[in-house]
């Protein structure tokens, strides 16, 4: 007799993350990589996360607080939010589970763009939900489309604004028309974990009074960009009471570590690092656009801190042929890749084998 496993997992595949540095190094036998694969901020993150993480190590023996107190309560006076309006967990990446054992039943539908953030399928899939795909357009969301998507089966509707893997972003207006036309009973999930980067004004740049007019709308945030504690896992979102408090049945009791923690609140306080971060990317990101266009390379407008291009050449070769450079990057869909801005001295190694690969 076989070992029989659920259903819904028959196609699945496993997360693929960005290769990581080391490895590549060793394949090739390489000193020097770059990473710029997954999105990472090239700054690191703050020295006062680091310190509070140092003051922390004394009580590794004990449980976290399960609760995040210390945190809820540093990020509901910055967001001016209440603290019931509020949830963390292990990177937004656990949040996508946990909405979707929250709200998932078999045959429901849920609709994704495409393409956009891999986590949105593959939970809904998990939960033996319906993914109902609306193609990018121009690779920005087509919120009409997803509209047009709408059925009595629909329950929830994942947006990403600005988009991974495009970067691309849709204005307040037309996010406000769209939570203005979903029916209330449909969850809308609005990830930002990259608004800290947007440079448009016409970007919904704060979100968060939505929350007292739309019940059905869920906001994630994370720790893990701009604020560059990525390794520690630490996301965070904002709901309604009634659903945050759903949420929490589902949650394991300390699904966010004590280092996590601490760093998270030290981070949230630096608001000078943030800036930095901000003006690093927004400088990386002309310089590439610049080059790209003297390459005579098509991209996507980036709000973002990574840039969506054409390479004129299959990506997985590019890819391979970049890694072998010393630099990692993402392949996409056909001739695109995804490069995450990095530091001037990163993006410029990054160009530079790039023209190599390409022969420009
Ligand atoms: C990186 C990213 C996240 C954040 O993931 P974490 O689990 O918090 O590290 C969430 N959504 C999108 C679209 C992302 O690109």
């Amino acid at each position: 007799m076989s070992i029989q496993f659920r259903e819904e997992l028959v196609n699945l595949t496993p997360y693929k993350p960005g290769r990581p540095i080391e490895d590549v190094k060793k394949e090739y036998g390489l000193e020097d990589v770059i990473k710029l694969a997954s999105n990472e901020n090239p700054l690191g993150c703050s020295s006062k996360a680091i310190d509070a993480i140092k003051n922390a190590l004394d009580n590794l023996a004990l449980y976290p607080d399960g609760n995040c107190t210390n945190l809820k309560e540093a990020l509901s006076q910055k967001l001016n939010l209440s603290i019931n309006q509020i949830i963390l967990s292990c990177g937004s990446d656990e949040m996508m589970d946990l909405i979707a054992k929250t709200f998932f039943n078999k045959g429901d539908e849920v609709i994704m763009a495409d393409v956009t953030f891999p986590r949105y399928i593959s939970t809904t899939m998990m939960m033996g939900a319906k993914p109902v795909i609306v193609p990018l357009v121009d690779w920005t969301y087509d919120l009409d489309g997803m509209l047009s998507a709408i059925t009595e089966k629909t329950k929830l509707i994942w947006l990403c604004n600005p988009n991974n893997p495009t970067g691309t972003m849709f204005t307040e207006e037309r996010l406000v028309h769209f939570l203005n036309s979903v029916p209330k009973n449909i969850i809308v999930v609005y990830d930002e974990a990259y608004n800290e980067y947007v440079t448009r004004e016409d970007y919904p740049k704060n979100s968060l009074p939505l929350l007292n007019k739309y019940s059905n709308i869920i906001i994630l945030r994370t720790f893990s960009k701009i604020y560059g504690l990525a390794s520690l896992r630490v996301g965070y979102t904002m709901a309604s009471e009634e659903i945050i408090e759903n949420i929490n049945k589902v949650r394991g009791p300390f699904n966010v570590n004590t280092l996590a923690q601490v760093a998270a609140i030290a981070a949230l306080e630096d608001e000078e690092f943030i800036k930095k971060s901000y003006d690093v990317n927004l400088q990386g990101k002309e310089y590439l656009y610049e080059e790209f266009q003297k390459m005579n390379l098509q991209f996507a407008p980036s709000e973002a801190n990574h840039i969506f291009v054409n390479v004129k050449r299959n990506g997985g070769e590019v890819f391979i042929d970049l890694q072998k450079r010393g630099v990692i990057i993402r392949p996409m869909v056909g001739d695109w890749i995804r490069v995450s801005i990095g530091t001037m001295e990163q993006n410029k190694i990054f160009i530079d084998k790039l023209k190599e690969v390409l022969h420009k």
